[in-house]
Order: C-alpha cells, then structure tokens, then sequence
C-alpha cells in the first residue's frame, strides 16, 4: 500500500507557482492578488481563511482580508462583491462559506465576476467545466485529479465511485473523472444508492465525500483499489493543542491493508485543496482561463 502525501505534492506545487511569482515580478508584473470576505467568527471558517493568507504570504501573492460581523446585510455584501468585481488590482477573490441564515448564498455566488471566481463556483464557471472549456475549477476536485495525475495512477478505463454528490466536492468530480484527459467510467452514489456496498466494492478508484467519519469500511473496497478520502469532520479531542481533530471518511486500518494507494486525513486532500486556490489565482493574474 502507498500513503499518498498530498502534503509533499502540495508542497511541490507551492514551489512552482512561487517561482512563477519570482518570473512575473521580473518581467515587470505585480505579484497575483487573492482577496477573501469572512462574515462571523465561525471557528472553521477562520481557521480556513487564515490557511488561505498564510499560503499567499508563502509564494509571494498579495493578499487581502475583508472582515464583516454576523450582522452585515446581504445588500451590504453584495456591494462589497461589486466592488471587488471592478477592482482591477485584484485577480481573483472568494466569500468564505457559510454566511448567515439571513444572506442568500447563492446569490452572493451569482453576483460575482467569474472571471474573478477563483472559487470556481459561479454557474458559469461550473457549466464551462463540464464543456471542457478552460474554467476556474472547484478547488476540492482540483486537488483530487493533480493527486491522482502526479502519483501517476492509471485512471483511463477504471471504474470511478464518488461517495457524495454535493456541488463543491462529489458533482465536480464526478465531471473531471470522465473528461477525456481522465477518461474514468463514474458512478456518483448518495443517501438514497441502493446497494452501496456492492457499488462501492466495484470501485477501482473510490473516492468518499460523504462527512460521516469512518463510514468507508475494509468490506466496501475490492483488493488493490485506490480509496481517496475526502471526508474531515471535526472531532473534539483532549489530545491535540487546539481541542480538536479531524477525521476522515474511511476507516483508515481496516481499508488501507486492503489498497493499493490511499490518502490519510490530514495531510491527503486538505492540502491539495489550498494549493488549488493558489493555482487557479496565478491562472487569473496570467489570463489563461479568460483570454
Ligand atoms: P455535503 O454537502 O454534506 O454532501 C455529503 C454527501 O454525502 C451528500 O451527497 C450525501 O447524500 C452523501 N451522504 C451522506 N450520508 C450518506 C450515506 N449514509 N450514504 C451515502 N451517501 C451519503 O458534504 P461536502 O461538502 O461534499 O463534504 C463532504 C466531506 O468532505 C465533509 O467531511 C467535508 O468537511 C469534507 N471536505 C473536505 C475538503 C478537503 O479539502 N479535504 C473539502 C471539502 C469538503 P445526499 O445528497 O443524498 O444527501
């Protein structure tokens, strides 16, 4: 069985896209500019979205950070977005999710630029993507395909499960892996999949995005399968400096004596998904999705 590091690769990448920085700064170019919008003191969300800072500090983006209390109107917000919209030292910006039961966020999704929405949730951004037309790609399904592609596993032909089918994570994906530079065979299972055990245990790639910690057990996977777990719910912890830990999808022991790579939580797919952030900003500042 191979652990595979979504920590090292995502570290990789950051030195990529650092030089990348360090060559447009030399030709003359002002360094990329990702802005968020955190509404509340949710305590994920700030955690996310200082995640999101520190790793723009670490490849030399410029970054900004604009703070609302739980009271801001939508009216407000959406201002804001329009703002951040026009602004043309900015390339690109996201509005950490969730927001307040009182704010649409759909709409707040709708109002922004998608040529800014390095989130790649606007509609358009989703419906470009599943065209194949270059597009801004959620960043969750981007980190899982860069993953699969730099461990060089075989996807052509395989049989692909998606556990979860929500529209940040399971949908997405469920769109890349039958693109035809992946060119995986998909089943998207959910709540209501009959027989999800036998479906699961058809998958030669079966990736969980489900949030129900350990749901994937050693009797769901076929011998020698590549098991991707997505899943992190916060459980609380007196281990651990913070209070907390994460834990995964997949019952970790069981499935991975029966694998033939999987992704440990944390340190798979968390750190692919802040690196995609990154990567789809420096696409914004060199024009390569909107020419
Ligand atoms: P979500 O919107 O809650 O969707 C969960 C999906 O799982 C739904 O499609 C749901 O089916 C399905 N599901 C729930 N219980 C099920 C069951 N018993 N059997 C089969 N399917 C079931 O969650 P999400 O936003 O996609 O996130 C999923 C997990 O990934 C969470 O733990 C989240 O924290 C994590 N996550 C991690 C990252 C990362 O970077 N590592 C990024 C995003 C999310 P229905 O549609 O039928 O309800």
């Amino acid at each position: 069985m191979i652990l595979i590091d979504g920590k090292k690769i995502a570290g990789e990448i950051k030195k990529e896209i650092a030089e990348e920085v360090v060559k447009i700064r030399k030709n003359g170019g002002n360094p990329p500019h990702l802005a968020a919008i955190l509404v509340g003191h949710d305590g994920g969300s700030e955690t996310y979205v200082s995640y999101k800072i520190k790793d723009c500090e670490q490849v030399g983006f410029k970054s900004s950070l604009i703070r609302y209390d739980d009271d801001v109107t939508e009216e407000e917000l959406l201002a804001k977005v329009k703002e951040l919209n026009n602004d043309e030292g900015l390339d690109g910006f996201i509005v950490q999710l969730p927001l307040p039961k009182n704010i649409s966020e759909q709409k707040v999704i709708e109002s922004i630029n998608p040529r800014k929405d390095v989130d790649g949730f606007h509609p358009e951004n989703v419906g470009r993507m599943v065209i194949g037309l270059p597009s801004f790609v959620s960043a969750t399904p981007f980190g899982i395909v860069e993953l699969l592609k730099r461990y060089k596993i075989e996807t052509s032909g395989k049989n692909c499960v998606i556990v979860g089918r929500s529209n940040i994570v399971g949908r997405p994906l469920s769109v890349l892996m039958s693109q035809k530079a992946v060119n995986a065979t998909v089943t998207v299972a959910h709540s209501r999949t009959a027989n999800l055990v036998e479906v699961c245990r058809n998958a030669d790639i079966l990736i969980a995005a489900i949030g129900v910690p350990g749901f994937v057990k050693g009797n769901m996977v076929k011998e020698g399968a590549v098991v991707i777990d997505v899943g992190t719910t916060r459980i609380k912890s007196d281990k651990t400096k913070s209070g907390w830990k994460l834990k995964g999808d997949v019952l970790f022991d069981e499935v991975a004596e029966k694998c033939s790579y999987i992704t440990p939580v944390p340190g798979g797919v968390g750190p692919m998904t802040r690196v995609s952030l990154l990567q789809n900003t420096l696409l914004s500042a060199k024009n390569e999705i909107y020419k």
